[in-house]
Order: C-alpha cells, then structure tokens, then sequence
C-alpha cells in the first residue's frame, strides 16, 4: 500500500466558505456537476431533488471539510458543529416536522460517505441516528409497531458501536462482536431468525449491546442526537482513511487528496413492514447492456440487508406481479426512463418503498463490462438518451481488451481455481489460453504443425522463440516484465501472455514444469489466463471473441454480430473527436492487415530484425554476422592502400573469404528484406510505413552452442570453432548499452545499406504495381549525437537517389530518428535539423533515464510500487516527470528547429491510456502501438482530446498520421520528400 497523505494545502476555515449544501423539496443548493465538491452522490441527491425525483430532505457537508480535517489535526472548521450543523438539521426539521430528538415525533437521519467517484463499500455508513432510550418510545408510539422501533434502534447501536466507537473483531478468525451477541442470545432464546426476536427481546439484545461497548470502550453508548451525529460525521471523515479505501485509492488511482463529502439524510424506512422494502436497481443490464430493468428487492428491510445477502432478494422485475407493490413498480418503471433522460446514462440506484412510497436514495453511473459498455454507448447514443461526447468518455479504454480476448467459460474457470491454481505471474498478454506444455519453440511448432493447441513456456523468450510464439495459442515465461521481450511480442500478436511468473522453475534437461509442489511435463496440459495472470494446472475450455472472429478471421459478418456493429459504432464515434494519429508496431503483412482492422492508419515501427527469423534466412543473417568484423577490417585497410593497386590486390586474396561471405549474404538478404517490405507497403495501401534499420545487439542472433552451430558450420563451411569464438567476441557485458542500434550501421554501413536498398526498392516496386502512393519512412534507431545521424542519412539518402536514378522516378520519403536516449532528447535542436521525424523509443528512453534494466527491473520494481518510489511501472506509463520531462525537451528543441515536425511514440507505453494522454497534452503527433491495442488506443486518444480540447498539436490537426512533411530551417529541400 503507498503511502498516502492529504495535501496540507487544504481549506481554511473562513465564514465565507460554504460547507454545507441542502436538498430536498424539489430544491437544492448543488447540483450533478458539483461532484468534486459535494461527492458522487450528494451532487447526484442534489440533482435529483432539483429535477423532481422524490429524494428525502439532507445535507451534504463538503469534500473541503475533510480536506481541512486531515490537514488540520483532525479538527473542523470554525462554527461548523456551533452554527452549520444545527441549522441544517433545524431546515430538516422544518421540511419534515418533526424534531431531532423529540419524544413524541423524532427526526431520524441516515450519515453516508460519498466521494467525488464512487468507491463501493470501502467507506462508513450510519442509519437510524437520532434513536436513544427515549426516542425509541416516540418512534414506537408514532408508528404503532413497537418491534419495528427497537428494530431500528437495535441495528444503530450496533451501527455506530462497531463504525464510530471501533467495537469491532480483534483479530481475524473471531466473529463480529455484535454479532456474537444477538446468536448467543438467539440460542439462549432457541430463535433461529432475526425477525423471530419479538420487541422485548430486541430490548434485551439493546441492552447486551451497551454492556459490550462499554466493556470494549470504557465508555457509554451515547444518549444525545447531537453527540451520536458528530460521531457519525467524524467516523465517515476518518473513514476516508481506512486501510481498505487507501488500497481502493491506490487500486483504481483515486487521489488521496480528494476526501470524501457526508450526506446526512432524513430516515425513510423500509422495514416498517408488509407495505415497506429497499431496491438495488440498474436502469439496463450491466454486464451485457441489454436495454432491460436489472436488479433486485426485498419487503420489510432495509437497505443493507440487499446488499449483505441475509434474505435472498426478487428480481426486480417480479414486482410487476407483486399485489402489494404492482403500483409502485409502475413509478419505478417512471424513474427508470427518467433517470436516463435526465442523467444520461445508464444509472444503478438505490431505492426504499415506505408504507407503498417510492424514495430514491442514490443514483450513480452504472459500472458496467467492456461488452456493456459498447452495447449501451449505441443505444443510448441512438435513441439520443446520451451524448456522444459522454459515450467516448465514459467507457475504460483497458477494459476493450476484454473484447478481443478468448475467453474461459467460466464454470470451468472457476472449478481449475479451487483445484489446479499453480501461480499468478504477471498479466501481459490479456485473453485465456489452455493448451499442451511446449517448452522449446520447435516443440511448440510441433504440437500446433498436428493440430493441437500449445502453451510456450519458458524461462525467458528470446528473439529465437519468435516462430514458437507465433505457434502457440499463449507463452509463459518465469522471468520477465510488462516490457520484455515476450510480452511485446504476445502483445503485438494479440497473444496471450503471463510474463514473470517467478514462482515457476522450468528444467530443460528434465523437460518439466514445477510449482506450488507440482511437477508438470512436456506435454501435460496447463492454461494460462493473461488477464489476471492465473496459470493452471490443466485445461480449461475457451472460445474465441466474436469480434476476432469478424476483425481477424473473418469467419462471422459484420451484420451478424450485434457486438462488433456497437465496438464499431463507439471507435467511429472517438475518431470524430481523437486528434492524436494512430498506428502500429507491425512486422509482418499479417500483423498489418490486423491492425488496419481495428483502426491504424499507419505503422509507426517496424522492427527489421524480427524478419530476420523467418525461414532459413536467420542463417545468411548469421554468415553476414560471422564475416562482418573481417570484412569491416578489409575495407579500412582498403581504403588506406586507396592508391597501391598491388596491396589491393593483395588484401582482396587475403579477405577472400570475408568479402565473399559478407557481401554474398548481403545480397542474399536484399531481396528477401525486399519482398518484407513490399507485403508491408502493399497491405498498408498508401498509409505511412516507418521501418526502423537492424537494432539488437548481434549476439542475439548467434545459433546455440551443440546442434545449430553445428549445422551452420556444415552449411556455410566454417569451423565450428569459429563460430563458437566469435560468440565468446560479441559477448558483451552491457549489451543493452553496447554495440546495437546506429552503432551497427556506423561500424557495418553495408548493413544500413543494403536495408535502405530493399527499402526504396520494396517501395518502387509496389507503387509501379499498385498504382498507389508509397510512403516510406527510414527510422535510425538508437541516435544520440547529431554526427551518427549525419553518416547514416548520407547513406539512405545517396541509396535511394541511386535506386530514383536506376528507376527514373522518385517517391516521397522520409528520414528521421527515434528519440530513446537521453542525450537525444536534450539535443534535440540539433538532431531536428537532419531528421524529418522523431519517434520516441520509450522502452529504452525509460531504460536509460532511469538506469534501471528493462529486462531485469522485475526483481525490484515491484517493491518500490509498494513502497510507492513508483507510482506505477515505469516501463508500461510514462515516468511522466523524469521520462517525460526529457519527451517536452525533444518536443520543443524539435518544433524550434523544424517547425510542426511529425512526432511519435512507439515504445511500450504508446498502447497506455495515462501515456496516451500524456502525449496528447504535449502535442505529439502520433501514438503505436501493437496491432491488439489499437482499439485501446483509440478511445484513450478520443478521450485525452476530451478532456485537453486545446493540446491537440498543430501538426497533427486534421492531418493525423499521414501528416504532411516539414522541412529543417538548414535542412536542404530540394529532396522529393517536398512534394510530399
Ligand atoms: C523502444 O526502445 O521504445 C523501442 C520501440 O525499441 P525496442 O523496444 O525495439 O528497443
Ligand atoms: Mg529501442
């Protein structure tokens, strides 16, 4: 749990600050827009006292009194229990007639928490207050039901005993206290039910109750209403900062600086009888948004007993036929439409008949699941009940995930939890995969070449593993974070993922699987659920989404699925006002053709080396690898006998082999990286490709000692020796900060050659071919002085005016750099004066701003969130003032020098909601992400455009992701990127 605190800036208390606000009457001081003030629900009671629903008279004192309460010792603002409070309830008084602490007709009042966004259950509640040994005999007398009064009185006392004086269960495995009590009692009297307790022994129970507290406490149950009511009020103010609401806080982000506001409200009473109930009630089905009346309702009881599940409460619905509530479901039919008109939304509210009177005491917004969400947002939207502005906001970006994923039925689900539950790891691939153990790629390959379904596990995935992850239906790696290599994968290939599951020990050489003292093999079954990172045992049955099924597979039409044509409604309606372009981290023409599905206009990375693995190629990869450092010495000697034809002569025999291997397996790889590039271009239609040149350091694409180096020497004809030596030379200790990115192409230019060759050639070929326009955009990776941009441009640029010369026409193209260390970023000015583009590598700007390995954070990263060093995973939202601050530094040393120069963020973080905004709000743009996240994505951009309508970046405009190029003040233009 963080440590959370209340900002001492609070209110201070001067006679001109409003702290109390009324409603009640068809009148009211505040009103739904006031939640920050008044909390969720007292500015909803506010609204819907003003737009006439029947609401019982209260008050609601504000969110600042507790803000002042915590910054100032726990103390109130001057006056406010003198003068604030009585007066409120003197106006209470007034409205109801009858009087606070009166013997013959005693005002009661209910005392609830309410925050500005609902935190259900986490924060204190108080009814019947205002009940005391003489009151008690005033409500009896005035109601005629003597039982129904000690009733009420009983369930105050133990109320507030247990909220306000803290009587409650000292340790885990004992029983509530007050509870213990009314059963040994109920033995005692042989009763099994409450409701067998008759007056007198609700009388006895009272009085069990006073001795316990006093017991407890050392104090007395108090007797005045006015002491009971600045109990009450303080107990919800301290509730606040209860353990269980700080970890709901912290859970769903919530500020601890908020507080919460107390509603205090006249007692109507359910349980007065035959003729009295409560209701919980959604105005439409939350879980699957079916435009149906959904809920719940009990005769004779009060609002908790729906909720605690004492009684088993009717359907809703089945009131229609109750002889005793028929006319009062009519009105509840009444509220129903109307509370959607006037709040538009659906609405989860709560309500209690008195003596066959209809009393609203709460409506919020319903929370509801991503399928819901879609469904009601169409509707709703459609028969103009909702605005389109509030379907875009109101839905939760992350939880569109839950669209796309297959799914575990959940019976089964639940039934492998309680017998087969092995660990939860990390939740990185989100989705339910059940499948047969593959502990190596090929494994994998081989299990889904017959037919079955694979689950990959791993210790860690590597580059290597890419053709086994495809394979398989979800990986699982025991090592691992949200960013490492098989979570950016699975994510990209919208596969299932549990990442870190560290409690997992895979044995290659024994070709098992142990946990929780279990031991699985190769081919037993286990599932995996990449939502909550459950990992089972066995098999659990899935099936897959119908959106996939009409987006991906394309096995269901659009005009069958009654959910896709909602998903697809919601994402048109947020491009309308997302100004943030959209595109995604795609290889591979497949992966593209997805991401185009869901929405993408472009790719903003293509990573070059996930190409390298396909098929054999990996192994001219390798022969290009093995020959490269030779060739490099060969080509400086070369040039410095420039003149000496003999000594040329002599080092080309003496190079032989080097020349022969490096260049043959470059040219063996220009056309296939050719091909790549054109399946990329083609699928993309005319929408902008950004391709990133060869990046990971070149031990990655070394063969494993034993039988695959053993297979390439055969093939290439080198010693195995020599293989195996030059993997001991490529070692490198840091190699995520040695010999990768630029570096290679500076030290290896043929490479970044060859690769822009295949590039202009891809492109040349498909727009002869395709008739279409092409835009191929050169991304340098891993820049951090001006220079290694310079030598790289010089050398893309010179390829493609070779290859314009060779074709006699030129497209539009750019070339520009990622922005991933933070040297690039501080001297941003000066690289915007070579790049066209900046795209932010956020996965390695975060690495390297924070120190801290991408790979290896997992070890301590989750104690600091603990510890709340980190507010959340660096690696999956942006360190927004460390990481981000450098983003504004690049952003503006970018737009100084290259005015509305186009800029992204591919990194990790380009697929979360907070970063998105974060990259909205400083004027980026563009965001990618994997093809799977695009729809997230989506709707968060549409949402940050929401809430910041003027960030929106002047660049990204109308234009979005296919934004048109901008020139360097001292960049040369004569360049056919212009016409672009
Ligand atoms: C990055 O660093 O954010 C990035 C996109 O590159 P990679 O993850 O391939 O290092
Ligand atoms: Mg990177």
């Amino acid at each position: 749990m963080a440590k959370a605190t209340v900002s001492p800036k609070a209110t201070s208390a001067t006679s001109s600050v409003k702290y109390i606000y009324h409603f009640g009457g068809g009148k009211s001081d505040g009103g739904a827009a006031q939640k920050a003030l008044l909390g969720g629900k007292g500015a909803n009671l506010a609204e819907m006292s003003r737009r006439g629903f029947a609401v019982p008279d209260g008050f609601t004192i504000t969110t600042e009194v507790c803000t002042y309460y915590y910054a100032n010792r726990k103390s109130y603002p001057a006056g406010l229990f003198e003068k604030g409070v009585p007066s409120a309830v003197a106006k209470l008084e007034l409205a109801s007639g009858k009087k606070f602490g009166d013997a013959k007709n005693p005002l009661l009042v209910s005392v609830r928490s309410g925050a500005r966004d609902s935190m259900p259950g986490m924060m204190d509640t108080i009814l019947n207050l205002g009940l005391n040994d003489i009151t008690v005999e005033g409500l009896k007398a005035k109601t005629g039901n003597g039982r129904f009064a000690y009733d009420s009185y009983r369930r105050f006392v133990q109320m507030y005993g247990d909220v306000v004086m803290g009587v409650q269960k000292r340790s885990e495995n004992e029983p509530e206290p007050f509870d213990q009590v009314m059963e040994e009692l109920k033995e005692r009297l042989h009763k099994h039910e409450d409701t067998a307790l008759t007056e007198q022994d609700l009388k006895e129970l009272i009085a069990r109750y006073r001795v316990l507290i006093k017991e407890r406490t050392g104090r007395e149950f108090p007797q005045n209403p006015y002491d009971q009511l600045k109990g009450a009020i303080g107990a919800v103010f301290g509730s606040w900062m209860n353990e269980r609401a700080i970890i709901y806080r912290d859970k769903y982000k919530i500020p601890h600086e908020w507080g919460t506001a107390v509603n205090v409200q006249a007692m109507v009473f359910g349980n007065m009888g035959d003729t009295s109930g409560t209701g919980v009630a959604f105005t439409r089905n939350p879980a699957n948004g079916a435009n149906e009346f959904y809920g719940e309702y009990l005769a004779n009881a009060q609002g908790e007993d729906v909720v605690a599940g004492i009684r088993t409460p009717l359907k809703i619905t089945d009131m229609a036929r109750d002889a005793v509530f028929s006319d009062v479901y009519q009105q509840l039919l009444k509220v129903r439409a109307k509370l959607e008109k006037e709040f538009g939304d659906v609405q989860d509210f709560e309500f209690t008949i008195e003596e066959k009177k209809l009393y609203m005491l709460q409506t919020r917004h319903g929370k509801r699941t991503a399928q819901a969400y879609v469904k009601i947002a169409h509707d709703m939207v459609k028969a103009k009940l909702m605005t389109p502005e509030h379907a875009v906001r109101s839905g939760d970006p992350q939880a569109l995930d839950q669209l796309l994923a297959p799914i575990f039925d959940s019976v089964d689900e639940k039934a492998a939890e309680a017998s087969s539950l092995l660990t939860t790891g990390l939740p990185a691939g989100p989705g339910a995969a059940s499948g047969i153990i593959a502990l190596t790629a090929k494994k994998a390959e081989e299990l889904a070449a017959s037919g079955q379904k694979a689950v990959l596990c791993r210790i860690e995935t590597s580059p290597e593993d890419l053709r086994g992850m495809i394979a398989a239906e979800g990986i699982l790696t025991a090592r691992g974070g949200v960013s490492s290599h098989a979570a950016l994968v699975a994510r990209q290939m919208g596969k299932v993922c549990v990442a870190g599951a560290g409690e997992i020990s895979i044995d290659y050489t024994t070709s098992t699987l142990s946990c929780s003292g279990r031991t699985l093999r190769e081919g037993d079954f286990i599932a995996i659920n990449g939502t909550t990172g459950k990992v089972y045992g066995r098999k659990v049955k899935t099936s897959d989404s119908e959106l996939k099924q009409v987006l991906i597979s394309k096995t269901m039409k659009p005009q069958d699925s009654e959910l896709f044509q909602a998903y697809d409604f919601v994402m048109k309606l947020a491009d309308k006002f997302r100004t943030l372009g959209l595109r995604t981290n795609a290889d591979q023409p497949d992966q593209a053709a997805n991401a185009i599905a869901f929405g993408a206009e472009g790719i903003g990375l293509c990573r070059t080396e996930h190409m390298f693995f396909e098929g054999d190629r990996i192994d001219s990869v390798r022969e290009m690898i093995l020959f490269a450092e030779d060739y490099a010495k060969y080509r400086a000697e070369a040039a410095e006998a420039r003149d000496d034809a003999a000594r040329q002569s002599s080092l080309k025999g003496q190079y032989s082999q080097a020349i022969e291997h490096f260049t043959g397996a470059l040219s063996t790889l220009l056309p296939i990286q050719q091909k790549d590039f054109e399946g990329l271009f083609e699928t993309m239609a005319g929408r902008p490709v950004t391709i990133r040149l060869l990046d990971p350091p070149l031990h990655e694409f070394l063969p494993q000692a034993g039988p695959q180096t053993e297979a390439l020497s055969k093939k290439l004809g080198v010693s195995y020796e020599r293989i195996e030596a030059l993997g001991h030379s490529l070692h490198e200790f840091n190699p995520m900060l040695g010999h990768r990115g630029c570096r290679l192409g500076i030290v290896y230019p043929e490479i970044t050659e060859m690769q822009s060759r295949a590039i202009v050639r891809a492109a040349l070929a498909v727009a002869k071919k395709t008739g279409k326009k092409v835009l191929p955009e050169v991304m340098i990776p891993l820049v951090g002085f001006v220079a290694e941009l310079k030598l790289q441009l010089e050398i893309v640029n010179r390829v493609f005016a070779e290859e314009f010369a060779k074709a006699k026409t030129k497209l539009p193209y750019l070339v520009g750099t990622m922005i991933e260390i933070p040297r690039a970023a501080i001297t941003a000015h000066e690289i915007a004066a070579e790049a066209e583009f900046f795209s932010f590598g956020t996965n390695d700007l975060t690495q390297t701003t924070l120190g801290m390995s991408r790979d290896d954070s997992g070890k301590f990263l989750p104690p600091y969130q603990k510890l709340g060093i980190v507010k959340a995973n660096p690696f999956a939202t942006i360190d927004q003032s460390g990481v981000g601050e450098l983003m504004k530094i690049a952003v503006k040393g970018g737009e100084a020098v290259r005015p509305g120069i186009k800029l992204g963020i591919c990194g990790e973080h380009g697929g979360d909601p907070t970063t998105i905004e974060f990259c909205h709000q400083i004027g980026l743009t563009y965001v990618s992400c994997s093809p799977f996240r695009v729809p997230v994505a989506r709707l968060a951009a549409a949402q940050a455009a929401l809430k910041y309508p003027s960030a929106a970046a002047p660049a990204a405009g109308k234009a979005k992701a296919g934004s048109a190029p901008t020139s360097a003040k001292s960049a040369k233009s004569a360049k056919a990127v212009a016409a672009r």
